[in-house]
């Protein structure tokens, strides 16, 4: 039995009566009185498929329990059947008023109540997926098709109401751009294209808190807003991770030459719009375009001097990509990754690089039988 019927009678023989008629098809609850059926109608919060409702009930009648239900959430979209022994007009339109979906007066002919039940409960179903489809179809028109992200105007909306609602909170802005993405449909076809799309955009989606909000933007380009986040370190920690991923690109199907570019924005704990957020993330994204891609820029922040960079370094010898990658994604953000392919480059490493070794990372798979040195 799929439906659950609730009948609300203060006579013990009427809700006997009607449920000798309908225990065949609905699974029956009983309510002696209005506070009862309320109760009941709350505690199973949406599961009661039809109300089989009598008027005159001392306590709540059966009025003041159609007065009710229209602000009860839990009650408003269930429909009422009113099964009473008053014959007056007023009532039946009062019912019908108060939203009641039949009006049946007693004495009644059990057949026909079948079928006027059976009428209301159809027209009910009928209502339900058509709310069900319109939903859907609403759900689909705030998401992406393609990657299951929400579309732009959707991540606008959703990420200009979080902002506003700052409070104090440290909320940062990323915009991703796919690199060299127009070569992938030019030599492999636009189906090719979409698989990096989806790809990316996966990759992006799992690198965030359920917090967060992501979003594809553009075709080939994302926008996620972390939300509250402890502080920028861990932003350029995630950041640099998602950009040493698609360099390396560990066991993802993609051409070799597509990267990601970043740019970084953040609200500096104050309230700020999407617009303005957006238009210095997006400023960001274009100096480390300009610069070579594959890396990210912050907006405001001058971008540590290769030259100048003071950090202590890891020399990293390996000729995996993927122990690269590994090394690359999990180095603590307070040393500088130096990368040597094979022992022998050891020798044209920079005096700076020479002097500042902190850490060193040697990748004894590379070793043969031959290479000495080590
Ligand atoms: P850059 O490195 O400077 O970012 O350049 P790019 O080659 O990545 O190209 P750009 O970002 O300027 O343009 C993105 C291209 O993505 C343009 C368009 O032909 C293509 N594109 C847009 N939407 C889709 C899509 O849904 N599927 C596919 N396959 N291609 C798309
Ligand atoms: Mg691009």
């Amino acid at each position: 039995m799929d439906h659950i019927m609730l009948i609300v009678d203060d006579t013990e023989l009427n809700r006997e009566i009607l449920k000798v008629l309908f225990q065949s098809h609905f699974e029956i609850m009983e309510a002696e009185n209005g506070e009862e059926a309320l109760e009941t109608l709350q505690g199973c919060q949406g599961s009661i498929d039809i109300v089989l409702l009598d008027l005159m009930m001392p306590g709540t009648s059966g009025f003041q329990l159609l007065e009710r239900r229209k602000t009860l959430d839990y009650f408003k979209n269930v429909p009422v059947v009113v099964v009473t022994g008053s014959g007056q007009m007023e009532d039946q339109i009062r019912a019908f008023d108060l939203g009641a979906s039949d009006f049946i007066q007693k004495p009644f002919i059990p057949e026909i109540v079948v079928s006027r039940v059976n009428n209301v409960m159809a027209s009910s179903q009928r209502m339900l997926s058509i709310e069900m489809e319109a939903q859907k179809l609403k759900i689909k028109s705030e998401l992406d098709e393609m990657t299951g992200l929400c579309n732009k105007t959707t991540s606008e909306l959703a990420m200009n109401e979080t902002l506003k609602a700052c409070k104090g909170r440290l909320d940062v802005m990323l915009v991703i751009d796919i690199d060299n993405f127009k070569a992938v449909n030019d030599s492999s076809g636009h189906q090719a294209g979409d698989h990096v799309i989806r790809i990316i955009a996966d990759l992006i989606s799992g690198r965030f808190r359920k917090s967060d909000l992501v979003g594809r933007i553009g075709g080939d380009e994302f926008c996620v807003l972390m939300v509250d986040v402890p502080s920028m370190e861990i932003v350029h920690r995630k950041v640099n991770e998602l950009i040493q991923i698609m360099r390396y690109k560990p066991n993802l199907t993609i051409p070799e030459y597509v990267t990601l570019s970043i740019g970084v924005a953040s609200n500096g704990r104050a309230d700020t719009s999407y617009p303005e957020l957006f238009k210095k993330a997006d400023e960001a994204l274009y100096l480390a375009k300009n610069n070579g891609k594959a890396q990210y820029r912050e907006y405001g922040v001058e971008p540590v001097d290769a030259d100048k960079d003071e950090r202590p370094a890891l020399l990293l010898l390996s000729s995996s990509r993927s122990v690269c990658s590994t090394v690359q994604t999990l180095a603590p953000i307070q040393l500088r990754v130096v990368e040597v392919l094979r022992f022998e480059d050891l020798n044209s490493l920079g005096e700076r690089d020479k002097k500042n070794i902190a850490l060193m990372y040697v990748d004894v798979s590379d070793l043969d039988e031959d290479t000495t040195p080590y």
